[in-house]
């Protein structure tokens, strides 16, 4: 069974790496790009993304992203990514790095999370640099300045097509991967650049590498295990194996014992499981 053997990889890993993508955010309403409905069309997409359109239409690019803005400021986490959260809780070092730009493996209380594409969560402005939560409603109406400086070149905090990762981040995302012993890509066909080239890496210095996705992927036969399914029910029982496991230690004097438990330090992070699954039902 892939589930029981994933589990055993991260079981025996001291570092792995997460590479996560737009399948892991789905159950949470954010469409994918592939997905062809409501705002999100494709051609939008394609459109505002770039660096290009950003020059020439700015205030048609400024509307196109507050609109998603605001779905994105009310997406809540879903179980895959409260999982993830709980995965850096369970072993000693779990770097989560993510192509996503909808913050909710933040919001799951994640940690330290590596977001190549940056989030439109935040804004920045092309004038100062500043970085800043992105803009309400009543500043967009206002002409969309900057609280820093005041210059109307405030745009989302996100990497665009014609537009390099930042070099920070892609040196850490790197560095993960590659002192990595098992790699792990989430939700995501690994065709986007820099997934592929991320799990390559890693495989190449020695990890293992474990895909979980809903449809096959180009690098599903360098993988020690995959699992085509959908994240938010898959990455949950991995982890409940996990813990289940590890968990409870058995004594002579006593039936059993919990081990200080990771819930026991972030309670917050079962509490907000338990919200999410109460208003799922
Ligand atoms: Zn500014």
């Amino acid at each position: 069974m892939q589930v029981e053997k994933i589990s055993a990889l991260f079981d025996a890993a001291e570092r792995i790496a997460v590479l996560s993508g737009a399948g892991l955010s789905k159950a949470s309403g954010i469409p994918t790009y592939r997905d062809n409905g409501g705002l999100w069309t494709q051609e939008g997409i394609i459109r505002f993304s770039s660096a290009a359109e950003l020059k020439k239409n700015p205030e048609g690019f400024r509307d196109f992203w507050a609109a998603r803005q605001s779905e994105i400021k009310v997406a809540q986490a879903n179980p895959g990514h409260f999982a993830l959260a709980r995965l850096q809780l369970l072993r000693p070092a779990v770097t989560l790095m993510t192509q996503n730009v909808d913050g909710l493996l933040m919001k799951a209380e994640a940690t330290g999370v590596l977001e190549l594409h940056g989030s439109l969560l935040r804004d920045r402005c092309g004038s100062c640099r500043a970085v800043f939560p992105s803009l309400d409603e009543a500043s967009l109406a206002q002409g969309s300045r900057c609280p820093s400086c005041g210059a109307a070149t405030v745009r989302p905090d996100v990497v665009l097509f014609g537009e390099n990762l930042d070099a920070r981040i892609s040196n850490a995302a790197k560095q993960a991967a590659k002192s990595s012993e098992v790699f792990l890509l989430v939700g995501t066909s690994a065709v986007v650049y820099p997934a592929a080239d991320l799990a390559k890496l890693a495989v190449a210095q020695g990890a293992k590498l474990v895909i979980i996705n809903l449809e096959p992927t180009p690098l599903d036969h360098l993988a020690a295990a995959v699992i085509h399914g959908r994240t938010e029910d898959t990455l949950p029982r991995i982890i409940e194996l996990m813990t289940s496991e590890a968990g409870i230690v058995r004594l002579p004097s006593e039936p059993h014992r919990q081990l200080p438990s990771a819930d026991a330090a972030q309670p917050s992070v079962l509490a907000s499981l338990s919200r999410w699954l109460s208003r799922r039902n």
